[in-house]
């Protein structure tokens, strides 16, 4: 696809896509190769493979595979020309400005261009009214009455929206058209639709940013008694609840680092982790976590502890957030603090209340998700039989999205002990209940490759990267047609092709012309750790093959001998046989 001298070749050339897909997926280095676990299908070992020589990668688990494009590609979920405009920016490669694209295209982009400039310009109106007029010095005191210092405050960019009702409207209307402020959602337009008006008065702003660190959006808090206590910007072109998680452009660094996340609620929350110098944390901002921001936390960790408010909706946000998770395979701890006093704790009252060191003492020991929802289960009325039904009730979908049967089954034990349920009978409901389940059953994956044999799978291997004498023994192969009915034939045949060209063909390219089968087992080859394949050992396996094509044509002839003893060939071929029977006695024995 990247045709020679393009620019895609060209990124092609500079990227290094161990350092690419690494920020996607976690990669360790593993002989010759890196691995990790495969970002497109579920697993728990890694069957992931990134060859940092060959530039490709590939999973012996879903087979899927390709050059750093079509990784971009498949996890981007986004065309080529897209996936080399990002491969290239990964690497810091400058992009030529665009081609003119469609004029829909161009007005979009333009667009969001515009609503970012909004945000920005907002943002700077927000931190200056907390700095500079008699409305914001009060809010700024409230939030230092909350713990804020002026650090913190100018670290995350806290702001004040003052109560007039038009003092941004009357700073943004002379630069923007009334239709793009209402659409970026810090401008809002009265019921009649004839007057604007600021969509935020008299409350804190919090500037959210998406991944990239741009500012898409507002959460604001009332400053007095005012409702709603929260109120956020609107989904907008570029700005989409779901999609975001505040604080994750400023927290994918440590989450990577420390390969876990701490996920709390709100963005007051987040600001006292982060202060209490643990960086890895996100707030879902709204009290259900949303699969597109499951997705992108999962690019960075499989590992989260979840501190959501302990309050009724905390846990039924908790227990929501848990059931997606699992079906995401993260590997999942609750921490749920406990009150002060009368009050109930969320993480930003705990750690002003009880100190860093004691939220972080209570982080490391926050128990695997079971035990907190057999804790929950255990608060139920287990003393009578439709209690304990409940409980079970209450637990078992969870246990069931467990992917890993040994797991599961653990779990099962756990669960019959502790809530004093037969086990036998709790196991019965378990498989009962697993059965019924539709559609999320996750079949283990299956290596495909597998059944060709040692002397294809190292003679594919010369062909794709014994530069000394890959022309030759594609020539030998072709000649002697060797490969033809081999189970691998259709590898081979592109492998000759390519090896008889003058131009050097990426893996990637001769894949490309397979189908997905031969596919898979061509890549699979590649990644084998695999001594430096000589010129005799090439040839011994020529030999290898002729034997088998001699052996092949003499069970023929000797088939139609016996079906015809006296049919009119005889004698040719009897005669033929003989000379077979020559040939394979020349071929030497098996080595
Ligand atoms: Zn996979």
């Amino acid at each position: 696809m990247a045709e020679a001298g393009s620019f895609a070749d060209r990124v092609k050339n500079q990227a290094d896509i161990v350092r690419v897909i690494s920020e996607y997926v976690r990669l360790k280095k593993s002989g010759q190769n890196f691995t990790g676990l495969c970002p497109f299908h579920g697993e728990k070992t890694p069957s992931f493979a990134v060859h940092p020589v060959k530039q490709i990668f590939h999973c012996f688990g879903c087979g899927k595979g390709g050059d750093v494009f079509s990784f971009v590609m498949e996890m981007e979920k986004c065309p080529f020309p897209e996936a080399v405009k990002v491969v290239a920016e990964k690497c810091g490669i400058p992009v030529p400005s665009p081609k003119e694209r469609t004029p829909e295209e161009r007005k979009e982009n333009q667009q969001r261009a515009a609503l970012i400039e909004i945000h920005r310009e907002t943002q700077s109106f927000f931190t200056r009214q907390l700095e500079s007029t008699a409305e914001g010095r009060a809010a700024r005191a409230y939030l230092e009455d909350r713990g804020l210092n002026p650090e913190t405050i100018t670290k995350f960019g806290i702001g004040y929206a003052p109560s007039g009702g038009d003092v941004l409207l009357r700073q943004l209307k002379s630069k923007y058209a009334e239709k793009l402020l209402v659409e970026s959602g810090v401008i809002s337009r009265d019921q009649s639709g004839a007057r604007l008006f600021d969509r935020f008065r008299k409350r804190i702003t919090f500037p959210i940013a998406n991944e990239s660190g741009k500012i898409v959006a507002f959460g604001c808090r009332a400053l007095g008694d005012d409702l709603p206590k929260y109120l956020n910007s609107p989904e907008t072109p570029i700005y989409s609840k779901s999609n975001v998680l505040y604080h994750m452009d400023r927290a994918k660094e440590p989450i990577r680092r420390q390969d876990f996340a701490i996920l709390v609620e709100g963005y007051m929350d987040a600001i006292a982790v982060a202060r209490a110098g643990i960086g890895n944390v996100v707030a879902s901002c709204g009290t259900s976590l949303a699969e597109p921001q499951i997705k992108l936390l999962g690019r960075f960790t499989k590992r989260v502890i979840v501190n959501y408010d302990p309050d009724v909706a905390g846990q039924a946000a908790t227990e929501r957030s848990l059931t997606l998770l699992l079906e995401h395979d993260f590997e999942v701890r609750v921490l749920a603090l406990p009150p002060i006093g009368e009050k109930k704790a969320d993480p930003d009252l705990f750690i002003r209340e009880k100190g860093a060191e004691a939220y972080i003492k209570l982080l490391k020991e926050a128990p695997p998700y079971v035990d907190y929802l057999i804790a929950r289960a255990r608060q139920m009325d287990l003393s009578t039989g439709e209690g304990k039904q409940r409980a079970l009730n209450f637990l078992m979908p969870y246990v069931q999205r467990i992917p890993n049967r040994l797991l599961r089954s653990e779990w099962a034990t756990r669960i019959a002990q502790q809530l004093r349920i037969d086990e036998p009978v709790l196991r019965a409901a378990l498989n009962k209940s697993a059965t019924e389940r539709r559609g999320e059953v996750k079949v283990a994956p299956q290596l495909v490759g597998k059944p060709a044999k040692q002397i294809e799978r190292r003679l594919i291997r010369m062909l794709a990267e014994a530069e000394g004498f890959k022309q030759e023994l594609a020539q030998r192969l072709q000649h002697g047609r060797l490969y033809e009915g081999l189970e691998t034939e259709k590898v081979f045949a592109a492998l000759i092709v390519a090896g008889l060209s003058d131009e050097p063909i990426p893996a990637t390219e001769i894949g490309a012309q397979l189908e997905e089968r031969e596919r898979r087992l061509f890549f699979e080859i590649l990644f084998e750790d695999a001594q430096e394949p000589t010129w005799e050992e090439a040839e011994s396996c020529l030999d290898a093959l002729r034997r088998r094509q001699i052996e092949q044509e003499l069970a023929k002839v000797q088939k139609t001998i016996e079906a015809n003893p006296s049919g009119a060939g005889l004698r040719e071929l009897l005669e033929r046989k003989q000379e077979l029977m020559k040939q394979l006695t020349a071929a030497g024995q098996p080595g």
